[in-house]
């Protein structure tokens, strides 16, 4: 088995938006590829190829917040062919949530069974979501085969890469876990944008209120799963962490 980090551009975003302090951050927008002998899964597929050109599909209220800095070649698509991975090969996208940084770039694998969870699905069928610019149907609506969960989902029976349900951000966010030989991985996707975040327990600005005390809950359970459980956690968009990780990945 093998985790291998792929970038899918970067988001610019003020850091009123995560903090409420002044300046820039820029997120790296990962897709984790994980190479298990019976599949080639995604762990999300960041970003729309058309934000390279135009930031139309994204809708004023995000365009204002988040400016991606995208350059062709950082596709979804061309990243795999860079790797000699046909997209066409990629068995599974897990997406962690229908946000337009993690699933804009399902079209690009178009034999992947979606696995996402029932709960965040039906929040992008939302037509009061959409109109708000908070979901686009366009970004994983792809008549895609999907398995959509309700909890808890071993992907392939043996433990080793296992979805575990991370409310909060979403209504139906998940992250999941990968048991490499080196050890247990924790993928957090957005419930954990960076491990500063974690350790100051910061709930994400946008956290809608009624959601925070589940969002605390799931950013406890990753806590635990780093702190009494051995896991080690890769955030949803750590610059720091994601610079360090080696190119070909971990195994
Ligand atoms: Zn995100």
């Amino acid at each position: 088995m093998r985790l291998v980090p792929l970038e899918i551009g970067r988001v610019v975003t003020q850091n009123a938006v995560i903090d409420g302090s002044d300046g820039a951050t820029v997120f790296p927008v990962p897709s984790w590829l994980i190479e298990h002998p019976d599949g080639l899964v995604l762990f999300d597929a960041g970003m729309h190829i058309d934000l390279q050109t135009s930031v139309d599909r994204i809708g004023e209220a995000t365009a204002s917040r988040f400016t991606p800095d995208f350059n062709p070649g950082e596709e979804l698509g061309a990243r795999l062919t860079s790797r000699t991975i046909r997209p066409s090969d990629i068995t599974h996208l897990v997406l962690s949530h229908l946000h337009f940084d993690h699933a804009g770039g399902t079209q690009e694998v178009p034999d992947a069974r979606l696995v996402v969870q029932r709960a965040e699905w039906e929040s992008g069928q939302d037509q009061k979501m959409i109109d708000y610019g908070i979901y686009n149907p366009d970004d994983y609506d792809h008549g895609h085969d999907r398995h959509l969960l309700d909890g808890e989902h071993d992907l392939f029976g043996d433990g080793r890469v296992v979805c575990l349900p991370t409310p909060g951000h979403t209504k139906g966010h998940q992250s999941l876990r990968v048991e490499l030989d080196s050890g247990p991985v924790v993928l957090t996707g957005d419930c954990v944008y960076t491990e500063q975040l974690l350790d100051d327990d910061a709930v994400p600005v946008f956290t809608p209120e009624r959601a925070v005390p589940q969002q605390r809950e799931s950013m406890a359970y990753l806590r635990s799963l780093r702190d009494d459980h051995g896991c080690r956690l890769l955030y949803g968009h750590d610059e720091d962490q994601f610079r360090a990780l080696p190119a070909e990945g971990l195994t």
